[in-house]
């Protein structure tokens, strides 16, 4: 009998005005800065060079869209950081800025 799936957690999900409120925490939170490499990048325009909300754990993995579970990235680690399940921890990355 498979009780595990019983216990598995539900992933949120936002939409609309609360997605974007998450996103502004987001960018406060990361000070707008690139979390990969550290670059400034502002909260609108162009898609390339704004910031993005980058969710830690996939969507498609099961991740939440919550503060804990998103981080700022530029378009460039936005690509390449996004499916690769090799994630270097929080207080790693900042001390490495
Ligand atoms: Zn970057």
């Amino acid at each position: 009998v498979k009780h595990k799936t019983f216990f598995k957690e539900i992933p949120i999900r936002l939409e609309g005005k609360s997605l974007e409120a998450l996103r502004d925490e987001c960018y406060e939170r990361d000070n707008g800065c690139c979390q990969e490499c550290g670059k400034w990048l502002p909260r609108h325009g162009e898609v390339l060079f704004r910031a993005h909300m980058a969710h830690i754990k996939g969507r498609g993995r099961g991740g939440s869209d919550t503060i804990d579970n998103v981080r700022v990235l530029c378009a460039m680690h936005h690509g390449t950081t996004d499916h690769n399940p090799k994630s270097v921890p929080r207080k790693v990355r900042h001390a490495a800025v």
